[in-house]
């Protein structure tokens, strides 16, 4: 049997260059390759017509590209596309494109499926199958990033890693992708424009600020109140609050970046008074803002949104306390697409 072929994305540029040198072609042709496996983007190695017929048969008998494709694309009717984004084994992740009036936001996947088991989030019901590659990363940025020069006429401003999976327990790969996209070899993005969502995993967190990340830090808190945020995220019983601000502080202090907490409310869950007391002291821990999710409903309606008046007294509260809130509403809802409606439905 033949040995399997190598996915050629798998090495780095310094690897291509060594590949070329020692098949007795001159090192250069590697950074060509290299520039149409990333800033271009191609699927097949006929594309690359600067490089030689035989240098592209050559390529072809030795590597694969294990390009992700759209299997397909819908949009909603007030301008979100979702992609169904096949890989190269046959599982399908979801990606999300927000276009607002001033920019584009992507909102890419980092698993297939989920390990946690976040009682209000749909991609939970889809257990963890696998880790994403930083190249399948890459492709889901780089296939919205096309799509938001065709409809919107502008590259991608804004990478958000709010799909599918958590993002600090892919923490390697999500990285990579990150240095792939931020590079100029890449797509070139700005990190301050990239933002990391995380239910919070304190070890990473901490990590992150050692290796002096750029991106945006966000958490989902959704309870300041180990019992209630337990009962919802059940993570939160490995992870107990009290680590997760621990980590926050570190982050801080190391980074000097607020923290955006991002926070649903429900009726019944965390609409007392104490919950907001909670969410106010716990705000107080390092500088941050709070985003105040609109809940997207995904089954049998046993989770609620609160009422807009308990929506206004966490506001009040909040600001009465000079803490930054804003009320993020939910984009592409007719189409499945918003924050926890990613589940392969289609
Ligand atoms: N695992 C990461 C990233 C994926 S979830 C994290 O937890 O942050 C992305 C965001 O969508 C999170 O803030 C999550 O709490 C939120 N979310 C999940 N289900 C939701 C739902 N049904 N309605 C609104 N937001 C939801």
């Amino acid at each position: 049997m033949k040995p399997k072929k190598k996915d050629i994305r798998a090495l780095s540029k310094e690897q291509l260059r060594d590949f070329f040198e020692a098949n007795g072609d001159k090192a250069f042709r590697g950074n060509q390759v290299y520039e149409w496996l990333w800033s271009k983007s191609t699927h097949s190695f006929d594309d690359m017509t600067n490089v030689s017929k035989a240098t592209r048969e050559m390529l072809q008998e030795n590597f694969v590209i294990n390009h992700v494709e759209v299997d397909s694309m819908q949009r909603s009717k007030d301008g979100t596309v979702k992609n169904a984004v096949r890989l190269h084994d046959g599982l399908i992740v979801e990606s999300v494109l927000i276009p607002t009036d001033t920019r584009t936001t992507a909102c890419v996947s980092s698993q297939v499926g989920c390990s946690l088991d976040c009682k209000f989030c749909a991609t939970s019901r889809l257990k963890r199958m696998r880790n994403l590659n930083p190249d399948e990363i890459y492709d889901q940025v780089a296939a919205i990033n096309k799509e938001s020069l065709l409809y919107y006429n502008h590259k991608l401003s804004n990478i958000v890693f709010m799909g599918m999976g958590e993002p600090l327990m892919n923490y390697n790969n999500v990285i990579k992708s990150i240095e792939k996209i931020t590079s100029p070899e890449g797509l070139g993005m700005s990190p301050k424009r990239i933002t990391v969502s995380t239910s919070g995993v304190p070890k990473i967190i901490k990590k992150m600020a050692d290796d002096d990340v750029k991106f945006n830090l966000a958490v989902s808190l959704h309870s300041a109140i180990d019992e209630v945020r337990t009962s919802i995220m059940p993570f939160n019983a490995t992870f107990p609050l009290k680590e997760l601000k621990e980590s926050l502080v570190y982050w801080y202090e190391k980074t000097q970046r607020r923290i955006t907490y991002e926070y649903i409310v429900w009726g019944g869950i965390n609409d007392r008074k104490e919950d907001i007391e909670a969410l106010v002291n716990f705000c107080k821990y390092v500088p941050c803002k709070v985003n105040l999710i609109e809940y997207n409903p995904i089954d049998d309606g046993e989770f609620q949104q609160a009422s807009p008046q308990t929506i206004n007294n966490y506001i009040s509260n909040l600001e009465m306390n000079d803490i930054i809130v804003n009320v993020r509403r939910s984009r592409g809802k007719d189409i499945d697409a918003a924050c926890g409606q990613l589940a392969n439905k289609s």
